[in-house]
């Protein structure tokens, strides 16, 4: 089976990826790891995607999916892959299908703009160890320090509310019309994201097997 993860910015699409990914034996492609991957195996295309790293610049598309064919052609991805993190633009997309990749379903996990600025912005972190909490889900014993090294907890920038907000913006605006796009194909499933991670889970393997 041959699937694409969607979802906002926090909406916990890599969680899932992942999860589906051990349940199928399926790869979990993520373009971050495949680019990194590239880069410490030194192949052609992963010296081009340097080239453009090392000079602060985004990774352009083509050179990102030459990335994506060479991974897809490896042997593990013969039963199937989950494609997190890309396609995030309508002309992504469209280089995909003419690439002629086989896409099968694509897994949209939803969460409402508001609930993704809550869970996020309440997320802290440990300054010395890099354990993590959240004022709701995981709160310290004591407000504002780990409990495992008693270090100060802090919130990350791209933690913070207006990060947040400006990510869902980007996201609305370039990645959200692949909905419409896989729509219109037929092959769009829509998870509503729970508060637990498990309860999202439940009801992603449910409508793959459905769709299956
Ligand atoms: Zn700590």
């Amino acid at each position: 089976m041959n699937l694409i993860f969607l979802g906002a910015p926090g909406a916990g699409k890599g969680t899932q990826a992942e999860i589906v990914s051990e349940k199928y034996r399926i790869p979990a492609v993520s373009t971050g790891n495949i680019i990194r991957e590239a880069l410490k195996n030194g192949t052609p295309t992963g010296l081009q995607a340097k080239a453009y790293i090392d000079a602060g610049k985004l990774v352009p598309d083509d050179v990102v999916i030459a990335i994506i064919k060479e991974r897809l052609a490896a042997d593990d991805c013969k039963n199937g892959f989950i494609l997190d993190g890309f396609p995030r633009t309508i002309p992504q997309a469209e280089a995909l299908d003419e690439m002629g990749v086989p896409i099968d379903k694509v897994v949209n996990i939803f969460v409402a703009d508001d609930r993704i600025v809550k869970r996020m912005s309440g997320r802290r972190v440990c300054s010395a160890c890099g354990n993590s909490y959240h004022l709701d889900y995981k709160r310290p014993k004591v407000e504002g320090v780990c409990d495992a090294c008693g270090s100060a907890l802090v919130q990350r920038k791209d933690d913070a509310p207006e990060t947040v907000s400006e990510r869902l913006r980007v996201y609305h605006e370039e990645t959200q019309p692949l909905e419409d796009y896989y729509g219109k194909k037929g092959k769009l499933l829509v998870v509503q994201g729970q508060e637990k991670v498990e309860d999202t889970t439940a009801l992603t393997l449910n409508i793959l097997e459905d769709n299956a």
